[in-house]
């Protein structure tokens, strides 16, 4: 019986690739499982090669007693990439998906994603001191500075600050958990910012993100070389 599950979801994935036509997900149970990341995983896997709208993933999200929309299901899908190595596309990846819009086209995973390089204990105790207790995300020269327990002004929320290793794992695998300047400390959103630079998906820079999380200057500079390589033709 699973068997036959599988090949008719298999087929709906290729229906949707080869007459371009977009297949859209569905809630077709109720997600009561005890975790925010452990249902949105089970959604996704019920709708492998479909289209799932942002709306369908808080609603499964949900908590199963209260009803309430966590306010971080937007890191826990982030971690099913990251931590689990599924694949999870969204308009950044494919230009027919809008933006709040996320499709897993299989249900294999990666294995490498599985495992991350975790900070020394003592080295994050230090690095918060460095950092004052404060994110210290720059953009434009100025740094973030929000500090755990603030209310994100612009996302929302109360900040948690966590470590992040600055050069991504997979390019730099060996790096000493006891290293302080390997490492910084960021406010949920920044560390959102950040994985979003690196497309866990193919494994390449997302240059697309990172251009438009740049500032003014840069994006103007971009803007410029781009003008310059297509001679002005569209
Ligand atoms: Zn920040």
């Amino acid at each position: 019986m699973s068997k036959r599950t599988t090949k008719r979801k298999l087929s709906s994935t290729a229906d949707a690739k080869t007459s371009g036509t977009r297949v859209l997900a569905a809630i077709g149970k109720r997600y009561g499982q005890e975790s925010v990341r452990d249902r949105i995983r089970a959604f996704f896997l019920d709708n492998i090669g479909r289209v799932a709208t942002r709306e369908q993933i808080q609603k499964v999200a949900r908590d199963p007693k209260t009803g309430r929309v966590p306010e971080n299901w937007h890191q826990r899908l982030s971690e099913l990439r990251t931590d689990e190595g599924y694949t999870i596309l969204s308009w950044r990846n494919r230009g027919d998906l809008k933006v709040s819009e996320y499709l897993m086209p299989t249900s294999d995973r990666r294995v490498a994603a599985a495992k991350r390089l975790k900070i020394h204990h003592e080295t994050w105790l230090r690095v918060l001191e460095r950092a004052n207790y404060r994110c210290e995300w720059q953009e434009s020269g100025a740094v973030c500075g929000l500090k755990s327990g603030d209310i994100d002004p612009i996302g929302g929320g109360t900040v948690k600050l966590t470590p992040d290793h600055k050069r991504p794992h997979a390019i730099d695998p060996a790096a000493d958990p006891k290293n302080l300047d390997a490492w910084q400390a960021l406010c949920g959103r920044h560390q959102v910012v950040k994985k979003n630079y690196w497309d866990h998906t193919t494994g390449w820079l997302n240059v697309y993100a990172i251009v438009q999380a740049a500032p003014e200057a840069e994006k103007r500079r971009v803007y410029e070389f781009l003008k310059s390589y297509f001679g002005d033709k569209p």
